[in-house]
């Protein structure tokens, strides 16, 4: 089954494919986002609690 995951661009509200390295639509850094290394307003998280 290869069910495509859509992700909410939080900066634009666009459905984004979540693996898409970044935001067609504004250049948002998606990836980043899925993976927890950016906040929804694109400021970099600090890793105090980084799981595997
Ligand atoms: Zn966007």
């Amino acid at each position: 089954m290869n069910e495509t995951e859509y992700i909410v661009c939080p900066r634009c509200k666009q459905e984004v494919f979540k693996e898409a390295i970044v935001c067609p639509f504004c250049k948002f850094g998606i990836l980043a986002y899925v993976n927890g290394d950016i906040d929804k307003n694109g400021d970099a998280v600090k890793k105090l609690n980084k799981k595997k």
